[in-house]
């Protein structure tokens, strides 16, 4: 085994709003095998980190960058990603990786020919309930599967006027969490069958949408993310099998199983945080394998849930 320590990447963060404040610019500020080189982004910056307001001037100022993570809104992602794999740079999209599935399908062949790696991260995986609640199931046959994503818009998307325009998604944003899960989870492909998406009648994205999935095993799965609890916030996967039900809960970082052969309520995993340490740890691993990871899965069912949705109009939102 080799001694060697390894270089550190130098990286750009794009897009300083919310998750690169909350999440990205303190993982990597405690991951040595990354180094903050700089940040791109219109107004936002990060205190002593140099700062440029566009992708293009910080790679001209910072030749030596090995990687950008993209944490804009997702309907300018593709043209970031682009520009800088055309300029040699390794590429961490946030979720969802783009706005539609052709464009995230050009970006990965666009990395392979120019030999960079791109990750299409989706930070739920990295729940720390995710892979124990996978390895209880993979045991177990599966009956039925129930997704609740329940949660107040105005408390998690203040001002985001971003994510009720086209490409936006609406609910799906948060929704869409939970179908990364369920598809790391489910040992078997899925598909839509039934949809109902609610927009408010002043925008162009749902606030609600129930979905209704069947499989090759033709288990049913249902879904439900609405954007209008004011109550108790809910983000649980209810999965029921052949010998007991498991229950994911607090958006993965809870799992508890119940019934028949395990003990009743019985907690498997209760854990905190650490997603973006997960993400960050797996983005140094592709990149000193040469590959990329690009798994469109949960974005294909969010854009057949627009395909094959019924469309519902509902009160207007009106923020303040
Ligand atoms: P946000 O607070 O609105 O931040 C996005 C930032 O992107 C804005 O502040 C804006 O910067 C910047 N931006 C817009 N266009 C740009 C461009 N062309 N070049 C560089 N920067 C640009 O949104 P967010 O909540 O951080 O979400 C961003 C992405 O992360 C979304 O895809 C979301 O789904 C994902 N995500 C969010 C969360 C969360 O908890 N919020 C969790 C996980 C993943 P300026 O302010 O400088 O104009």
């Amino acid at each position: 085994m080799s001694t060697e320590t390894q270089t550190p990447i130098r990286i750009g963060l794009v897009g300083i709003g919310k998750i690169a404040r909350d999440q990205h610019a303190p993982t990597l500020a405690a991951d040595s095998g990354f180094v903050l080189t700089a940040t791109a982004s219109p107004h936002g910056r990060l205190l002593d980190i140099p700062a440029y307001p566009t992708l293009e001037a910080m790679l001209d100022a910072h030749p030596e960058m090995d990687a950008v993570a993209l944490c804009t809104p997702p309907q300018v992602r593709h043209g970031l990603a682009h520009s800088a794999l055309l300029r040699g740079k390794h590429v961490f999209l946030e979720k969802p990786p783009g706005a539609t599935l052709s464009e995230v399908e050009d970006l990965a062949a666009t990395a392979a020919r120019v030999n960079k790696t791109l990750f299409a991260s989706w930070h739920s995986r990295f729940a720390p309930a995710v892979e124990p609640a996978r390895a209880w199931l993979s045991e177990r046959r599966i009956v039925r599967a129930r997704i609740v994503w329940r949660e107040n818009v105005r408390v998690w998307h203040p001002g985001q006027d971003w994510i009720w325009r086209p490409g936006g998604l609406g609910v799906f944003d948060p929704g869409i969490n939970a179908l990364s899960i369920a598809t790391a989870l489910l040992p078997k492909p899925f598909f839509l069958t039934e949809a109902t998406l609610d927009f408010p009648e002043n925008r162009q994205a749902p606030i609600a949408a129930t979905l209704l999935f069947s499989g090759s095993d033709l288990i049913p799965i249902t879904a439900e993310f609405d954007w209008r609890e004011t109550g108790p916030q809910i983000w649980d996967i209810e999965i029921e099998t052949d010998d007991g039900r498991l229950r994911l809960s607090d958006g993965g970082a809870v799992a508890t199983v119940h019934g028949e052969g395990g003990a009743k309520g019985q907690v498997l995993v209760a854990g905190v945080g650490q997603e973006y340490a997960g993400l960050y740890r797996r983005f140094a691993g592709l990149i000193a394998l040469g590959t990329s990871e690009v798994d469109l899965s949960p974005l294909r069912h969010v854009a057949d849930a627009f395909l094959l949705g019924a469309r519902r109009l509902t009160d207007a939102f009106i923020e303040a």
